[in-house]
C-alpha cells in the first residue's frame, strides 16, 4: 500500500462508517502509525507504507470506524499549547475550555492557591500552573482512573500539583484564592443525542449533570464560600444555555461581580463571581 493509497482507502472506510471529517481522520491516523509528516506525504505520495505500519493502520482504522475518538487512539490531545495524555478514564480536553483557563489566568498571581474540581486529565490545573508559575494548585476528582491520568500528565509537564481523590469538596481542607471547575453539565435526557464518539466512549460520569444539568453547579456554588478567601473568585465552565441559571445560583449564594463570558462561537461559556466574604 502506498501512502496515497492508504489515505484514500482510510478515507473511504471511515466515510462509509459515518465518521465526520473522514479524510482528515484517515490522514491523522496514517501520520500516527507511520510518523510521516505532511510535506513528506505530499512530496512522496507513491512511497510504500512499511508492512508493520500498514497492519497498525488497518487496526486503528477499524477502531476509528467503530467511532472510538481519534484522541483515545493516538492517546494525546493538545490543550493551551501543551500535550496531554488522554484515555477512556478522562474527558478529552475541549478547545472551549481554554476560555475558562484564560479567564482564570487574568486573575491568578504567583503565590495564590487555587482548586480545580473535577480535574479529569488535569488539563485546567496544569495549564494554570504552566501559565502562572508560582501559583499553587490542587486538583480533585472522584475517579481514581482520572487522577492516575492527571498524575502522569503532571509528571510529563513537570509541574508540582496536589491531586486528591474527592467527591467535590468532601476531602478538601483549607481556603483558596480561586476555585475553578468544568463539571459535568449535560442534562441526562440529552445524553442519547450526543455524538457517538462522546456517548459511547467518553466517561459518562464526566458528562452527566443529572436531570436539569445543574446538579454539580448547585453543589459547588453552595459549598464554595466555605473554601474561598474573602474576595476569592469562582470560575465555572457552563453549557451555552446555562448562563442565566448558574449566574442566579451565584447571586443567591451572595457572590458579587458576576459575569458571563462567551466562547469564540459567541455562546455563553464561563460564569465567574467574587465571594465578598461573610457580611
Ligand atoms: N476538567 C476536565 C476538563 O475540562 C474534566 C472535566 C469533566 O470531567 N467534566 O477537560
Amino acid at each position: 500500500m502506498t501512502l496515497l493509497g492508504a489515505c484514500r482507502y482510510g478515507e473511504d472506510l471511515l466515510e462509509s462508517a459515518g465518521v465526520p471529517e473522514a479524510g482528515l481522520n484517515a490522514w491523522l491516523l496514517l501520520e500516527y502509525v507511520s510518523g510521516c509528516i505532511r510535506s513528506h506525504y505530499l512530496a512522496y505520495p507513491e512511497e510504500e507504507l512499511p508492512k508493520e505500519a500498514e497492519e497498525h493502520y488497518l487496526e486503528v482504522l477499524k477502531r476509528r470506524s467503530e467511532r472510538v475518538p481519534l484522541q483515545y487512539i493516538t492517546g494525546v490531545q493538545e490543550f493551551m499549547g501543551h500535550r496531554f495524555l488522554v484515555n477512556e478514564q478522562v474527558l478529552i480536553p475541549r478547545q472551549d475550555t481554554e476560555i475558562l483557563v484564560e479567564e482564570v489566568l487574568k486573575y491568578l498571581k504567583p503565590g495564590m492557591h487555587f482548586l480545580d474540581l473535577c480535574t479529569g486529565s488535569g488539563c485546567i490545573l496544569l495549564s494554570l500552573l504552566l501559565g502562572c508559575p508560582g501559583a499553587v494548585g490542587m486538583g480533585t476528582d472522584l475517579s481514581p482512573g482520572a487522577l492516575e491520568t492527571a498524575k502522569r500528565n503532571q509528571e510529563l509537564l513537570e509541574q508540582e500539583a496536589l491531586l486528591q481523590e474527592s467527591d467535590l469538596f468532601d476531602q478538601i481542607e483549607g481556603v483558596f484564592d480561586v476555585i475553578v471547575s468544568n463539571p459535568p453539565y449535560i442534562k441526562s435526557g440529552d445524553i442519547p443525542e450526543l455524538m457517538e464518539e462522546v456517548r459511547m466512549f467518553e466517561p459518562l460520569s464526566a458528562l452527566d449533570g443529572h436531570e436539569d444539568g445543574l446538579y454539580f453547579y448547585r453543589r459547588i456554588v453552595k459549598e464554595s464560600p466555605a473554601y474561598l478567601k474573602a474576595g476569592g473568585g469562582l470560575y465555572l465552565e457552563i453549557g451555552y444555555d446555562q448562563g442565566d441559571s448558574v449566574s442566579e445560583l451565584l447571586r443567591d449564594r451572595g457572590f458579587c461581580r458576576i459575569e458571563v463570558i462567551k466562547d469564540l462561537a459567541g455562546l455563553d461559556r464561563v460564569v465567574k463571581g467574587i465571594y465578598p466574604g461573610k457580611i
